[in-house]
Parts: C-alpha cells; sequence; structure tokens
C-alpha cells in the first residue's frame, strides 16, 4: 500500500498517518517530521532547512528530495508507506515518479476558518512528538504520555498566514493525480476516530 496523504496543514493528516501505519504495519514518512528532528539534533541539514521552516518556507528541493529518495529506499518501506508533506509541488511530484509509484492519493480536505483555528491551538509533545490540540490536553501536558507540550516555531500566528499561502494543496498537484484515476478526497472531521472510519473505508475499495 503506498499512499499519500494530502491536506492543508492543520487538517489532522500527521495524526491520521500515525493511525494508519501502527494499523497496517507501514512506516509513516512525514517530511516536516524528518526536518524537525534533523534541527532538534542541530544537524547540518537541520541548521539549512530550519531557515526555510521556521520563516514558513518550502525548504528547497535539492534538499528535500534527498531526504525522500534515502527515506524510501529503507527496507520498512518495501511492503508500502504513507508519504505525509511530500510531494506539494509539481517538480516534486515528477520527482517522486522517479523513484516511486503510488496507489492512492487522498486529499482530507478543511475549510481556511477551521484550519487557522486548528493551528493556533496544536500542541506538540516534547517527549512522544504526539500532535496534540489545546482541548485534548490533561492538565496541560500531553493527553498521551503526560510529556510537556509546546508550540512549534511555524504554529506561531505570524507564521501560520505565510504557511497558508505556500502550502496550499495545489489544483495542478490534484489534476495530475485525478488524470491518473488514484485520487480521492474526504472531508476532514472534528473526531479522528470518525476521520479514520472515511480514511479506511477508502483503503480497503
Ligand atoms: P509539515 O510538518 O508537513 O507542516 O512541514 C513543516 C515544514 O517543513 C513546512 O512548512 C516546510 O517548511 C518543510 N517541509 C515539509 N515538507 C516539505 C516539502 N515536501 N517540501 C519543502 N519543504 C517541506
Amino acid at each position: 500500500m503506498k499512499l499519500l496523504l494530502v491536506g492543508p496543514v492543520g487538517s489532522g493528516k500527521g495524526t491520521q498517518a500515525a493511525i494508519i501505519s501502527k494499523k497496517y504495519g507501514i512506516p509513516h514518512i512525514s517530511t516536516g517530521e524528518i526536518f524537525r528532528q534533523h534541527m532538534q539534533n542541530k544537524t547540518e541539514l537541520g541548521l539549512k532547512a530550519q531557515e526555510y521552516i521556521n520563516a514558513g518556507y518550502l525548504v528547497p528541493e535539492e534538499i528535500t528530495f534527498g531526504i525522500v529518495k534515502d527515506r524510501l529506499s529503507q527496507p520498512d518501506c518495501k511492503n508500502g508507506f504513507i508519504l505525509d508533506g511530500y510531494p506539494r509541488t509539481m517538480e516534486q511530484a515528477h520527482n517522486l515518479e522517479k523513484i516511486t509509484d503510488l496507489d492512492k492519493v487522498i486529499l482530507i480536505h478543511l475549510s481556511e476558518e477551521e484550519i487557522i483555528h486548528r493551528l493556533s491551538s496544536r500542541r506538540m509533545c516534547s517527549v512522544c512528538n504526539q500532535p496534540s490540540s489545546l482541548e485534548w490536553l490533561k492538565d496541560g501536558k500531553c493527553e498521551k504520555c503526560g510529556g510537556e507540550v509546546y508550540v512549534r516555531n511555524d504554529d506561531k500566528p505570524e507564521v501560520i498566514k505565510t504557511r497558508l499561502e505556500t502550502n496550499r494543496v495545489s489544483e495542478e498537484l490534484i489534476n495530475f493525480y485525478k488524470n491518473k484515476g488514484i485520487f480521492y478526497k474526504i472531508n476532514a472531521t472534528n473526531e479522528v476516530e470518525k476521520t479514520f472510519a472515511l480514511l479506511e473505508s477508502l483503503l480497503n475499495e
């Protein structure tokens, strides 16, 4: 099962990808998460990517394609994977085609108003990296492991606007996958389980 989840920032695609990954035993590959790990570890790549990420811009493709190519060549990807956050542009879609095909591309749709609300209330766990929402925290801590939470630099209000503009899911990208007959769309709901049920019915089609 080679999947690509697309959706605006804040659509919950990261959360959904993590659930699919666990249930189907295929890796969740999030380029944003790989970059964040590099930034945390202060690697050379992380320091380079950080300038773009903290400003809400896309990281240059020569860096991004390098990490995707490397990740997809790992043995745990041989039975499939869930790509999250790549490709975001046509250049990236064409690059991806050079190294793999995809079975399904699923868009998780969310209105712009709802995106802003979700991003400004998102919190990340500093221990287990689980994204959460202000409303879900338990005593201000991660509802999953009790770890301290923080606001991602790029979830700060001044950066959200730029991210929205830069990261809008491109019509061209959607049409590219529609033309291949592998494009599907669901509406994000307010409940993780409900959204997953919608997704799963597509996966089983
Ligand atoms: P995300 O967690 O997917 O929202 O990604 C966080 C940030 O990482 C994005 O705002 C970009 O700066 C960078 N990033 C993630 N994926 C890509 C990509 N496919 N191309 C370029 N930059 C990316």
